[in-house]
């Protein structure tokens, strides 16, 4: 969003490319060093803002790339020619020419996809890239793991098809370590079910943040794909990968527009849903939910102003959102407001932030607006 330079930020985000840069280097060092990198970096990398992240995850030794669709494949391979790029989704019937004319790697789920881009690349006289993708559990996307060899068969039968990697995807790999290991267990069992696969020539991934925890040691797998923790965001509050020490690299920020003093008995926003208990100072905040401040966060998130929490008081509107500062001094127009992120030492966590709405961090950071401009912080050191 263009903005003119000499006005104050409402509301804006900053993104910390350099702790972005630590972040991968610290992942990737705690992983086996055979372990190559896919940087999910799809919906505009978790809202953080495609070009600049891929850009720097790019410096940063990234090995692959993985996207949701063609429209962000293509705005990515604009970024960085020749770097190999994954789409994640099924495409939709029409889309696989994109893959001849733009070199992505499609996910192959079925014998439909597999005729339909060979059909493309054959009339293109061109090689198509795939990875093909076992459901050993998700219930979505992949072939079913006991069909798996039998797509294997129709794939060696497609000449302008190349094997470029398998994987899975976990259901739950946070909570449920049985049945991410069942998982493990039915995507190793279907790759021996194919004969001549050559697996050390090929990315073969399943983990994604979460799933590192539970990584085995010796095993098939030689990749991974992290969203999440790249940006330096736990996929649960008890992650081991806690140590891995990585940092966050978004923080939300807006500021107070007013600060004014209302009676007891006051109901505060829509709804009328809070009623002023005493005589409060309350401030209003110049973002609201058009701005990616969830409502179900109403009554119930908290703010940093001046280094203290201040309390969500009624519904957040479309623009403004209203909290109470009366223990807070000195409150005044203009003051910066963190909604996520650090102030005198106090913290609001993206995860507390996402619970305060009933969301996810996945959720909250794909919901930040385009009204929002995201601010580029961008040396080594700080
Ligand atoms: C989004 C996604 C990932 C990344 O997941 P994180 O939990 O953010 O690390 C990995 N694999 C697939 C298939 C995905 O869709």
């Amino acid at each position: 969003m263009s903005h003119s330079s000499s006005l104050p930020l409402r509301c804006w985000a900053e993104i910390n490319l350099a702790a972005l840069e630590r972040n991968l280097r610290l992942i990737r060092a705690s992983l086996p060093p055979h372990m190559r990198y896919v940087a999910v970096v799809k919906a505009d990398a978790y809202g953080h803002g495609l070009h600049h992240i891929a850009g720097r995850l790019m410096h940063a030794g990234a090995d692959l790339f993985a996207v949701a669709n063609v429209t962000e494949a293509t705005a990515l391979r604009e970024l960085g020619p020749g770097w190999p790029i994954l789409i994640l989704s099924p495409l939709l019937p029409g889309e696989e020419v994109a893959l001849v004319d733009s070199d992505f790697a499609a996910t192959v789920s079925s014998a439909e996809e597999v005729l339909r881009f060979e059909a493309a690349a054959a009339a293109a006289g061109r090689t198509i890239s795939v990875h093909v993708k076992i459901d050993t559990g998700m219930g979505r996307t992949g072939v079913w793991h006991e069909e798996a060899p039998g797509l294997f068969t129709r794939l060696a039968a497609a000449p302008h098809l190349r094997l470029a990697g398998v994987f899975t995807h976990f259901a739950s790999p946070d909570d449920d370590p049985a049945f991410t290991a069942e998982q493990r267990r039915r995507f190793l069992a279907a790759l021996e079910r194919v004969p001549g696969l050559p697996l050390g020539q090929i990315f073969v991934h399943a983990d994604n943040s979460a799933g590192l925890e539970s990584l085995p040691g010796a095993s098939a797998f030689n990749a991974v794909r992290v969203g999440l923790l790249q940006f330096g965001i736990l996929p649960h509050p008890h992650s081991m990968l806690a140590q891995v020490r990585t940092e966050p690299v978004f923080s939300f920020h807006t500021r107070v527009a007013l600060v004014k003093r209302l009676p007891a008995g006051t109901s505060i926003s829509y709804g009328r849903t809070h009623v002023l208990r005493r005589d409060t100072t309350v401030a209003i905040l110049s973002a609201g939910y058009a701005d990616g401040l969830p409502r179900a966060a109403s009554n119930r998130g908290q703010v940093l102003i001046r280094g203290q929490r201040c309390p969500v008081l009624g519904r957040i509107t479309m623009d403004q959102t209203v909290v109470d500062v009366t223990e807070v001094p000195g409150v005044a127009g203009g003051d910066e407001v963190i909604l996520v992120g650090r102030q005198n030492g106090q913290e609001i966590s993206l995860t507390e932030f996402s619970r305060a709405a009933d969301s996810i961090p996945w959720e909250t950071l794909t919901s930040v607006t385009k009204r929002v401009p995201r601010l580029y912080k961008t040396a080594l050191g700080t």
